[in-house]
């Protein structure tokens, strides 16, 4: 570790660059060729996902879904204080109101509990974020769906291969759940394009509509496969499709998604079998019995601020990258001064305590003795 030890590492599996050459050699650059169809069709074979299409990021699948929806200003959508910008961003530009929830106690995913009490005749949405790939506690949310007649959209951007299990006790992939999921491939997350993202359309009422939305507003799609004569301008929409370029990087991380599973979990366990002695200064991560870990992350929950940001200097003195994680939305700069619900105090715990330290495929054993040794120091 005389280097140093990195945050992130992204994966490059090997047949990256051999697609990417065969994008080139035959001229078809543009999106929704044979590289973008085999992804979709391999999500879909794979997890039994109704329908894919991949984007330009989760973000812009985050997108898609508030144009699917028709979000319209003075439509209420539930999301976690503790996630991305994207989460929120997404809807606020078609005009909604953003209802900010808070975590759990022991864990950063939404605190299902609390949910019921923000629901008004206005909530068109909730946006369950399956934090670190864990899964949220899903049939409570769609129970709640079920009953109040409101749209389930999973942010799933890290949460490829991780599964729910349902009170039925049926494994259900994330993603497969909600109407609508989104996925990142940002080089951050466990497989990846660069930037990079899917749009998981489950409610097949909504198929035809997000492949326009898709395609800049257009039915271009069904035009291509010959079933009209001519497309045209048929909805709003915009451009979410990435090039084949892009997908076919992602081809050859899709062929090694086991392998990365693998080495991921491996790692995850070190790390945890490392810490799991019990330590007054940091929590472990929790995951629930209706979850499994698809090792996107490995993050600990520190006393206080103050302690994990010793950690942080700790870890940064001999090169290791260790961070914090989401900032709770509802205080970021931009909201704080239009936010009058309720204190998020998990949120703001994890916001103040939580550390994330590094976890990539090619991270080693020995990386991994030495961060544990500092933080049990
Ligand atoms: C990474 C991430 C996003 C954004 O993904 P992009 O592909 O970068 O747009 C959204 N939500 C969550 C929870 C994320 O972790």
């Amino acid at each position: 570790m005389n280097g140093g030890i990195d945050f992130n590492k992204p994966y490059i599996t090997g047949k990256e660059a051999n697609y990417i050459a065969d994008v080139i050699a035959t001229h078809k650059l543009a999106g929704n060729g044979k590289y973008t169809k085999f992804c979709q069709q391999a999500f879909q074979d794979f997890y039994g996902f109704q329908k894919c299409l991949l984007t330009t990021s989760c973000t812009d699948a985050l997108e898609m879904a508030a144009l699917l929806l028709d979000i319209r200003p003075g439509d209420e959508v539930i999301i976690p204080s503790y996630s991305f910008v994207s989460t929120a961003n997404a809807f606020l530009l078609r005009g909604a109101t953003i209802v900010f929830a808070d975590s759990m106690k022991e864990e950063p995913n939404l605190d299902c509990s609390g949910l019921e009490q923000l629901i008004t005749p206005k909530t068109k949405v909730i946006v369950p974020v399956h934090y670190a790939g864990v899964a949220c506690d899903m049939d409570a949310i769609m129970d709640l769906s079920y009953k109040y007649n409101i749209y389930v959209v999973e942010d799933a951007a890290q949460a490829i291969d991780s599964y729910y299990i349902g009170r039925d006790g049926e494994r259900k992939p994330l993603g497969s759940i909600g109407h609508l999921a989104a996925f990142s491939f940002h080089e951050t997350k466990n497989i990846i394009s660069g930037e990079g993202g899917m749009l998981v359309v489950n409610d097949l009422n909504f198929a035809q509509k997000a492949e326009i939305i898709w395609e800049k507003g257009t039915n271009r799609s069904a035009f291509f496969r010959g079933e009209i004569d001519r497309y045209g301008w048929e909805e709003i929409g915009s451009s979410y499709m990435p090039s084949e370029l892009i997908a076919a990087f992602l081809k050859a991380q899709l062929e090694h998604l086991v392998e990365i599973q693998n080495g991921r979990i491996e790692l995850w366990r070190q790390y945890f079998d490392l810490l799991k002695e019990r330590n007054v200064h940091y929590s472990l991560p929790f995951i629930p019995n209706y979850a499994t870990n698809n090792a996107h992350m490995f993050y600990l929950i520190c006393e206080n601020s103050e302690a994990r940001d010793s950690f942080i200097k700790k870890l940064s003195a001999l090169k290791i990258t260790a961070t914090s994680h989401f900032r709770s939305l509802h205080r970021s700069r931009y909201f704080e001064n239009k936010y009058n619900g309720f204190p998020l105090v998990n949120a703001d715990r994890f916001t103040d305590c939580l550390i994330r330290l590094p976890l990539y495929y090619e991270l080693q054993g020995l990386d991994i003795s030495s961060i544990c040794k500092v933080i049990t120091n």
